[in-house]
């Protein structure tokens, strides 16, 4: 069959048998619908149809598809090699971004550690904090502390620091080692802090610091997890808390980090910095898999001077050139532009386009920072069901749980944001 010329319907078909689908049945019993281009802030599906994107591919692609500098970056990188091992070898591309990285991140972060993918990135920044402990023979502290309403990914490890109610313990149950878990972190962004709201993470802090190894959170944006926009506030006092408690502080920066919530990074809101930075989803730009889990020189110097002397992680695709290459060319451009300007206007957009769905009483909230914005229903939002909606509208956006958000291209300009956020704001009035 020759496979460069199926049609569509051939296509689907073979999907629907063979291929599994993000948290999905074979067959499928979602719709899922085929694209064959994507250019600027626009999805070409194979009927014609074009849909602007509302979730930047997952909040990756920040400078919208087929971008003619990231193209450029892969080409060249291509023609000198797209890839070599990373055990006793380097490459320009990976030190380019390292430096990059250490320089753009909260300065006591200074070493980079590249993975293929945020589940990973937390995995080791997870293992880092365990080796650390380790090394100083405080053997006791293998623990986490987390919050309530995160996501880290969907490894093993990374699932256990997940929501206990919404991630996946109940299924993993016999399997997943057992965390701490403080209240979700709250008040919400722009509300009044007051130290009640830390209560239940300070207890924990106090009562198993000595099993305690790390403390890992979102900072400023619970995304996955339930799109919680939080006070810096409350994200300061953790900074302190874990110092006073001797524990190191993880923050996973996957989905905020490179501008999506208005700072580079969100924890720049609490002006804080972590023992241990996870980076991931829009470093590339969204063209490849990559991830960074970034540590201070206590965190290294820690690792390496006892025990086994060295970080015991080493994946295949360490520091792949092609996509690091890229990632320095994405890095590059979005720090070359007014880019805090771009969100902005993203921010006053998304902010004014949603506000009308605050009066529909399906409707419990609706809230926005930086190129984030965030419609939250009473119920679970049936995603199969209305996803056609959305298509009907000329629009990509993918709602989970209760939420219908947008997290568009910093590219979007503001005819594609109206006509994204009317289709949000009528889909919310259907259901
Ligand atoms: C997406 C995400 C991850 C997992 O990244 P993958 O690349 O999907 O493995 C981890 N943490 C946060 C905060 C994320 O948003």
């Amino acid at each position: 069959m020759p496979y460069n010329n199926q049609t569509t319907d051939e296509l689907m078909r073979l999907d629907r048998e063979h291929i599994w689908h993000p948290y999905a049945a074979i067959p499928n019993t979602a719709p899922v619908y085929p694209v064959v281009a994507a250019h600027g802030v626009r999805l070409q599906l194979a009927d014609g149809r074009q849909l602007i994107d509302g979730t930047s591919s997952w909040w990756s692609a920040i400078h919208g598809y087929n971008h003619p500098v990231l193209n450029a970056a892969a080409q060249q990188q291509l023609a000198a090699m797209s890839n070599v091992m990373f055990g006793g070898l380097t490459h320009p591309s990976a030190v380019r971004l390292g430096k990059l990285l250490v320089d753009l991140t909260p300065a006591p972060l200074t070493k980079v550690f590249f993975s293929d993918s945020g589940s990973v990135a937390v995995e080791i920044a997870i293992k880092m904090a365990l080796q650390f402990w380790q090394a100083q023979g405080q053997t006791k502290k293998q623990k986490l502390l987390t919050v309530r309403g995160g996501y880290h990914g969907d490894t093993f490890m990374a699932m256990s620091v997940c929501d206990p109610h919404d991630g996946m313990h109940q299924l993993f149950s016999g399997t997943l080692p057992q965390h701490f878990f403080a209240d979700k972190p709250a008040p919400r962004f722009g509300e009044i802090f007051v130290d009640q709201y830390i209560d239940s993470l300070q207890s924990l802090l106090e009562q198993h610091r000595d099993e305690i190894a790390a403390l890992i959170l979102e900072p400023i944006l619970q995304a996955a997890g339930g799109m919680n926009l939080y006070s810096p506030k409350y994200l300061r006092r953790v900074r302190e808390l874990c110092d006073a408690h001797d524990v190191l502080l993880i923050c996973d920066e996957i989905a905020t980090g490179f501008g999506r919530t208005g700072k580079l990074f969100a924890c720049e809101y609490a002006d804080i910095s972590p023992d241990i930075m996870c980076l991931g989803k829009a470093i590339t730009g969204g063209y490849l898999s990559l991830a960074a889990t970034l540590c201070t020189d206590r965190v290294s110097d820690g690792i390496c001077a006892g025990g086994v002397g060295a970080l015991m992680h080493g994946p295949t695709f360490m520091a792949n050139a092609l996509a690091c290459a890229i990632a320095c060319a994405s890095i590059e451009l979005l720090i070359s532009q007014p880019w805090q300007r771009s969100v902005q206007n993203i921010e006053q957009q998304l902010r004014s386009g949603l506000e009308p769905a605050r009066a529909l009483p399906t409707v419990v909230d609706v809230r926005t920072l930086g190129a984030v914005g965030i419609i939250e229903m009473r119920e679970t939002v049936n995603v199969a069901a209305i996803q056609d909606e959305f298509i009907r509208r000329g629009v990509w956006v993918r709602p989970f749980g209760k939420f219908i958000y947008a997290m568009p291209p910093f590219v979007m300009n503001g005819s594609d944001l109206e006509v994204l956020t009317r289709g949000m704001v009528e889909v919310a009035a259907l259901l």
